[in-house]
């Protein structure tokens, strides 16, 4: 018994010589099969895009090809058209979703600060009416301290008009 060849695209054995497997790597039947199984890899977008491109006008209309396997072109169900529809369409809401979370992973600044502001007005109505000639910052005690007692001086907010107060120098 000599050497047998096992091709797993077409799952198919046959005597290896470079006759017989340069006749079956030509053939239509398993290049049709090799092309599938790295379909079954591809997007199903690219997939689509080429059945749309070489249908099959006999099997598309009456279901049946007289070139079976041999056809050069897309023997493709509409089921399975269907089938990859689904898919891009799952696809793309996959994608959207995760642009969405990761939108919100990583906001911007422009939103983090229109954000603060609006807290801050809400909070705070002093925030809204700095402009009566008082443009000394304001300070407050972060959050997660409101709740401390016996918090160090050096943590407090300055008193008011401390820097008012000072005789600011010029540097250099
Ligand atoms: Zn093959
Ligand atoms: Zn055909």
């Amino acid at each position: 018994m000599g050497k047998r060849y096992y091709c797993e695209f077409c799952d198919k054995q046959f005597g290896d010589n470079p006759s017989s497997r340069k006749n079956h790597l030509t053939g239509v039947y398993h290049q049709r099969m090799r092309r599938l199984y790295y379909d079954s890899f591809k997007d199903p977008e690219v997939i689509l895009a080429d059945v749309e491109k070489g249908i099959c006008r006999a099997f598309q209309n009456t279901g049946e090809c007289n070139y079976g396997d041999r056809c050069h072109y897309t023997h493709m169900t509409n089921e399975h058209r269907a089938q990859l529809q689904q898919q891009i369409q799952k696809k793309r809401e996959a994608e959207n979703a995760k642009k969405k979370s990761k939108s919100e992973l990583n906001p911007s600044l422009e939103a983090w600060l229109s954000k603060r502001v609006k807290k801050m007005k809400s909070e705070d109505p002093r925030h809204c009416s700095q402009s009566d000639g008082d443009d000394s910052p304001q300070y407050s005690l972060p959050p997660s301290l409101l709740g401390m007692t016996n918090i160090p001086p050096s943590l407090l907010p300055p008193p008011a008009n401390t820097f008012s107060s000072l005789d600011i120098q010029e540097w250099g």
